[in-house]
Formats: structure tokens, sequence, C-alpha cells
């Protein structure tokens, strides 16, 4: 027997009509491209989501369409997010960071139709332009007044003539919830990108998931500044959710250096915030160097890589500003697990409850996760045995776009699970801990060893800016972590005194065995450390003898 009540789709489109009805007077501040601050209402965002809807479909984008962005956080790319997917084409997000071969081979295999793009990335349009295969016009996310004068782009549009050009009467259009909605791309670290794409459903549910109050916790009282970007896995869902609850939302635009973000979540008063570890070590040192406060932020999420408990220091014990580690991916929409405490956490010592939220978390509901061995066979949930890290649910890819790759499951008691390539801990309440992607894994006589476990302890070090521990060759035991530190300006520290600062924190096998200094570590598109050019670097390094 079914039950008796409406059949109504999940959609996309519904985020953005709720917030126009319900929060219609909230606001939607950017920092532009050009510097300036925009300000409107959720009404207003409706609006002209709603003349972009008939601009698309005027210039023949249809349903499943794919329709890419090369754009900064920001409301015209927010109007894109609802205009594009709630006509049932497919907002697909490029990262800009990408190299221009890269963006071109993603562009080809997404087929995408438009290109939007803010003007910062006009100089990659150029060098794409002539070689993208189906793109048949680019729209310049400006006014007409700021338009590139004399540029070779051809089927130049401008976003505001668009705007101006089409009526706000739209009407949403009803289909399968199942319709795609977005499309992101993984790293492809390892051989190439693979497409993520995400439903109108799958979207919808990530969003309740994320708004609640032990994950990203989200409601009409906060102002939310996602430093993570629109082009990073949808902002982790950040532009969905603060429509779903009605939130001030704040767009920092390029401007992403600690003084920038700083004085926009004073001025904005921003409580909650989002990003990679790498973006607060900008804003953190600019925060201790100008002896400054956060006098409204009081939580950030920090995900993306390992957030190391230094950090997680910093901002809760001398700014108030709680941290809110999580884990995800791009396969998984991207949220699988948030790390807030239960209540017999509470009391523990600082130090303990420091320990917990140092672990990626515990799962939402509706994802589900275990871990297996070599062969397979599922671990115990005991905090000690780590294993690859395998999930499910309605978020998460059941295959790549266009089936690349093929089928990306194993199959465990004839259930599908997508492996993660993390290699994780899951203790007996439900936090799952992860000790490595299982590419950066030391394996030293057989034995692993966790890079992240050394890198945090590093990180801890007073003169430490950033370190990475990475597998050196080793004759005797096949691999040994060698660390790679970044020293913090005129701070001085010897690699005999960093080799010192593990004694007692860690088995004594797990202690590096060498150290070198470098100027930077190389980052990814999405701000995480690159660990296989490291690898690349140092791999004929002779490793002292033991
Ligand atoms: P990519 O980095 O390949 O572009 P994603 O952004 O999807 O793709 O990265 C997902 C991966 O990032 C995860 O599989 C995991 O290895 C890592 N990751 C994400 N969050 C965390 C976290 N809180 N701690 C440690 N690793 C994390």
């Amino acid at each position: 027997m079914n039950g008796s009540m409406m059949q109504q789709p999940l959609l996309i489109s519904s985020l953005l009509t709720h917030a126009e009805r319900h929060h219609g007077e909230q606001e939607v501040v950017s920092r532009r491209v050009e510097g300036d601050i925009h300000r409107y209402t959720y009404r207003d965002l409706g609006a002209r989501a709603r003349r972009m809807a008939n601009a698309l479909a005027a210039h023949g984008v249809g349903l499943g369409d794919r329709v890419a962005t090369l754009g900064w956080n920001g409301y015209r790319h927010m109007e894109l997010y609802y205009a594009v997917s709630g006509s049932g084409a497919v907002l697909h997000t490029l990262n800009p960071r990408l190299h221009p071969d890269q963006v071109v081979w993603i562009a080809d295999h997404a087929e995408d139709q438009v290109m939007f793009f803010d003007l910062t990335f006009l100089p990659l349009i150029e060098a794409i332009a002539g070689r993208v295969k189906t793109i048949k016009a680019f729209v310049a996310m400006t006014d007409r007044s700021h338009m590139p004068g004399n540029s070779a782009v051809p089927n130049l549009l401008c976003y505001e003539d668009l705007i101006d050009a089409h009526e706000p009467e739209f009407e949403w259009p009803t289909f399968d919830e199942n319709t795609a909605s977005s499309l992101c791309y993984t790293s492809g670290t390892t051989g190439n990108p693979k497409g993520a794409l995400y439903s109108h459903r799958s979207t919808v549910l990530h969003t309740y998931a994320i708004a609640l109050p032990d994950s990203l916790n989200c409601s009409a009282r906060d102002t939310i500044l996602p430093v993570v970007p629109m082009f990073h896995v949808n902002a982790w869902g950040l532009p969905y959710a603060a429509c779903m609850v009605g939130a001030k939302l704040v767009f920092p635009g390029p401007f992403l250096d600690g003084k920038n973000l700083h004085e926009l979540f004073e001025s904005e008063g921003v409580t909650v915030s989002a990003g990679v570890p790498t973006v607060w070590q900008g804003l953190l040192a600019h925060v201790e160097a100008n002896h400054l406060k956060f006098s409204t932020m009081r939580r950030t999420v920090i995900g993306g890589s390992a957030c190391p408990p230094a950090m997680m220091r910093a901002f809760q014990e001398r700014y108030d500003v709680n941290v809110l580690h999580a884990w995800g991916m791009t396969e998984m929409s991207p949220l699988g697990t948030a790390c807030t405490l239960k209540p017999k956490h509470l009391t523990l010592p600082a130090e303990e409850r420091l320990a917990i939220q140092a672990k990626q978390g515990r799962a939402v509901f509706g994802v589900d996760m275990m871990i297996v061995d070599d062969e397979g066979q599922a671990l115990p949930h005991d905090g000690q045995a780590a294993g690859e890290l395998l999930v499910r649910g309605p978020w998460i890819i059941s295959r790549y776009f266009k089936g690349e790759g093929g089928d990306p499951l194993v199959h465990h008691e004839g259930v599908g699970w997508f492996p993660t390539g993390d290699v994780a801990t899951i203790d007996a309440d439900g936090f799952m801990q992860i000790t490595d992607r299982s590419k950066d894994v030391i394996k030293s006589g057989g034995e692993w060893i966790g890079s992240i476990d050394l890198e945090n302890i590093a990180m801890a070090h007073p003169a430490v800016a950033m370190a990475a521990c990475i597998a050196a060759p080793h004759p005797k035991w096949d691999e040994r972590p060698l660390l790679v530190v970044v020293k913090k300006p005129g701070a001085h520290v010897s690699r005999d005194e960093l080799i010192a600062f593990y004694e007692g924190k860690i088995a004594k096998w797990w202690t590096p065995d060498d150290v070198v200094f470098i100027d930077a570590i190389p980052l990814g598109a999405t701000g995480k450390m690159q660990k296989n050019k490291l690898r690349e670097q140092f791999q004929d390094r002779r490793l002292p003898k033991a």
C-alpha cells in the first residue's frame, strides 16, 4: 500500500522560490571583480535568475544542455546556479585555476554550449576560444561599460545586456527530480578528469543534510561567507543551503587574501565561513600580525584536506571561532562527514576534545560508510583498524559522466559501494579519521605510516608554516617518510630540532627520516598540497643512513 502524500519532485528552482517568498528581504552581498561592493536581496536574485533563464532559452539552451562557468563567488554566478539548473540545463562549474589545455579538454568532454566568465579570466578565454569545439557563445559577467574592447573572442555577449533584454516572468519548469542539474570534474591528479553529474534530487537531499545542526548548521540567523569557490564542488552546497534556510550570503569575489576576507567578515557581520586549510593560513597570519579579532564569526567549516589541530587551536582558543572539520569529495556532492561532538565529549579536557575534532567526523544521515582491508573484508569500527573507506548514499555517484572509467563501484554482499581512495579508521562512536589518501600512503617495511598525523605534528611547531610528508624510496624499508617544510617568514628551525619534535608524540618508527626546507609547497587548483609533485621532485633524494 502506498502512502497518500503529494508527489512533488525535489527541484533546485524550489530553493530559490522559497528564499524569494519567505526571505525576500534577506541580503546577498558580493565583492565584485571590479572591487566594489554589490548588495541586493533574494527577491532581486530571483527576478534576475528568471531573466537569465529567459535569456538562456532565447539562446537555444535546452533541457540537459551544459552551460559552463569560469567564475568567482559572486551574485551573478549565484544567479546562474539557479537560472541554468532551474531551467533544466546543466551547470558546469569549471575550475579557472586549471591549465588552459585542461579547460579545453574538460569543456569539450562536457560538450559545453555556452561559457560564462568573470573578467579576470578574459586572457584564459582568449587562449581557449579558438580551440573549444562545442561552445556557441561566451558571456562576460559584467555590464556594458566594463566590456572588453576589440576582443578577439567570437560571439562575445554581455551578461547585463542579457538581463536587460529579458523579462523577469518565467515559470520554472517541472520535471523528473532525477534530471541532471550540475556537473563538476575531479581534479584528475591521475589520468584525465572525470565528471560527477549531480541531479536535482541529489542536490536537494544534500542541501537538507548539510543544513542540519550537526552538519554545517545553517539558519536564517546566519550570515554565510563561502570562501570555498563556487567551482569547488558547488561551494560545498552553501549556495543552495543559504536559500533553503534564508541565510544572508556574502561573496568575496576574487579577493581571498587575509586582509580583504577579514574586512568583509567584520563589515557584513559574517557568522559562518567555509574553506580549505590553506586559505585560513593567510587569514590567521593577517589577524595575528595586526592584533585583530573576529567580532561576529563564531564558526568555520574546514575541509578538503585535513585541518591541522594547530589551526583549530588557534581559531578556537585565541579567537573563539569554533572549527567544524568536515570531509567529502566531488563524487559525494561533497559532504560525507562532519565532526560535531556527542554529549559525552563536552566534559572532556580541552586536549581530548581537540583530538576528536581532528578526526573527519561522523557520517551525516544519508551517507553510509565502511572500511575494508586489501582483500575487501570489512574491518571493525574500533578506531584502530585502518582500511579503504567505502561509501554509499543518494548524493554519491554511481558512475562517472559518460561512463568514463567503467563501473567505479565495488560490491560487498551484493551492494555497490563507492571506493573513496581514502584510508581511514572508524571508532565505536562512528567518528571516521582519514590517515591518508591511498596514493599518498607511506609504506615502510610493509606497514602503513599515516602522513596526515606526521604533518599535523610538524604544523604544531611554531616555526612551521606548512608541512607535507611524503614517501621517499628506501633500500631496506621500500619507503620512509620525508618531511617537506615551509618555514614561517623570519623563523628558524633545524632538521634535527624538527625530528626531535616528534619524540614522544608518535611511535618511534614513524618519525620522518629526514627534513627538507623549501620556499613553497605546490598547491593544486583547489588549494590542496600536490604531494605527487613533491614526490617527483624528491624521488632521487637519498635518506641519511639510520
Ligand atoms: P580533488 O582534491 O581530487 O580535486 P576533491 O575535492 O573531491 O577532489 O577531494 C576529495 C578528497 O580530499 C578526499 O577523498 C580526501 O582525500 C580529501 N579530503 C577532503 N576533506 C578532507 C579532510 N577533512 N581531511 C582529510 N582529507 C580530506
